[in-house]
């Protein structure tokens, strides 16, 4: 009988020491046994769309992007419950979401051989609809990509990295990915910190309600994530099917406070779950964690105590000096233009086949930063911000 989605907050953890598709396949299908099997999720004949994070479509070593093994052993399991599998999303903001694209990120990531070996079917149609959501907090309406739109059901199959803006992306904010490309850049718009950022994702999650959550913690990302950052291992797969508990999990692995990630505050907040209810089933997390998995740099530290007080009121006070500031490596831009085309405020100017930033209008969103495969944008802090991530620890 099929749960209620996100009602659960029960996390599978499941080790998973590398990308051999036999290891995969076992652990994905005993994380999912663990919490009732597949067919707890998903009926027979019903048309899955199959959410991996194909950020840009990159190749699966850089760890940008959902391993094809582990999108795979979701595939099958699906097939196999005689689910109709489509895989699909919309890489990235500053990409153009067109047919073009999408192959080119399928082949990059390594998706065109899961669905040929698989049975699933990867996604073409680049439409979009509008999908109205009157009980959403910050958001009524989102437009959404139509294979998402039309499925009976989401699964989401997501990578575990850290992130400059939201400290970390693995089952919430994967879902941003059904917004079409070019029209992301208006959420970070309208939603210009990370905790308003998050109350949308929450409306997201909550609209769309995906019926599985999956995370490729195997080889997660570290430091300036989600692009930019260093492959680390953590050797797990994650289940779940409340999108902020299996969050919640993923981030005590990688020795993140929970509550200081926007999106677990907002679900928290609003009674949709509560970390401390949150348990898990399989093998014991402590043996998994990685507690010197390195943070972004944007990440403030753990001080206590009155240093910590007098360094948050410095930070309210001062945010904007605080915040590491996006600055273009000249000689590594190739002029690609995606930052340009992300940047929600119209900060990016590309000219002569060179990328530069107007900081007064820069809202350090880090869009252009996560956009730029050439990694040819860096984030620094001027002196004062420095000073303050002194005190802050
Ligand atoms: S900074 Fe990066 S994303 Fe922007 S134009 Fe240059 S290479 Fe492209
Ligand atoms: S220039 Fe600033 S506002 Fe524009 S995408 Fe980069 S960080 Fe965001």
């Amino acid at each position: 009988m099929l749960q209620p989605p996100g009602m659960d907050l029960r996390v599978a953890v499941v080790r998973c020491e590398g990308y051999s598709q036999s290891g995969v396949d076992a652990a994905a299908r005993r994380a999912i046994d663990l919490l009732g099997g597949i067919g707890s999720f998903v009926s027979s004949g019903e048309r899955i769309l199959l959410k991996p994070n194909l950020l840009q479509g990159l190749e699966p070593g850089r760890c940008v992007t959902t391993h094809p093994a582990v999108v795979a052993a979701l595939a099958r399991l699906l097939v196999e419950h005689g689910c109709r599998v489509l895989i699909g999303d919309s890489p990235g903001g500053g990409v153009i979401y067109s047919e073009a694209n999408l192959r080119r990120a399928y082949a990059r990531a390594g998706y065109l051989a899961v669905a040929e070996e698989t049975g699933a079917a990867l996604n073409y149609d680049t439409g979009s609809s509008v999908v109205s959501f009157p009980e959403g907090t910050v958001t009524k309406q989102f437009s959404i990509i139509t294979p998402a739109v039309e499925a009976d059901g989401i699964v989401v199959v997501s990578k575990a990295k850290t992130h400059m803006w939201t400290k970390m992306t693995g089952a919430t904010k994967n879902l941003f990915g059904i917004v079409p490309g070019l029209e992301k850049p208006v959420f970070h718009s309208r939603f210009r910190d990370e905790r308003s950022f998050g109350e949308m994702l929450v409306d997201l999650n909550e609209c769309m309600k995906p019926r599985l959550q999956v995370v490729d913690a195997v080889i997660g990302m570290e430091g300036d994530g989600p692009q930019a950052g260093n492959p680390r291992k953590i050797a797990a797969i994650l289940a779940g099917s409340n999108y902020a508990a299996v969050d919640t999990v993923l981030a005590r692995l990688i020795g993140i406070e929970p509550l200081e990630i926007g999106y677990i505050v907002s679900a928290a907040e609003r009674g949709l779950f509560d970390p401390a209810d949150v348990r898990t089933v399989g093998d014991d997390p402590a043996t998994l964690a990685v507690p010197d998995f390195r943070k972004p740099s944007t990440h403030t530290g753990a001080r206590s105590g009155v240093v910590r007080r007098v360094s948050l009121s410095l930070l309210q006070r001062f945010g904007r000096v605080y915040a590491p500031r996006p600055g273009v490596i000249t000689g590594a831009c190739i002029g690609c233009r995606k930052c340009e085309r992300i940047c929600p405020v119209h900060a990016v100017t590309v000219t002569e086949g060179r990328a530069s930033i107007d900081l007064a209008r820069c809202i350090r969103c880090y869009c252009c930063h996560e956009m730029c495969t050439e990694h040819a944008i860096v984030l620094t802090r001027g002196p004062a911000g420095r000073f303050i991530a002194y005190f802050l620890g």
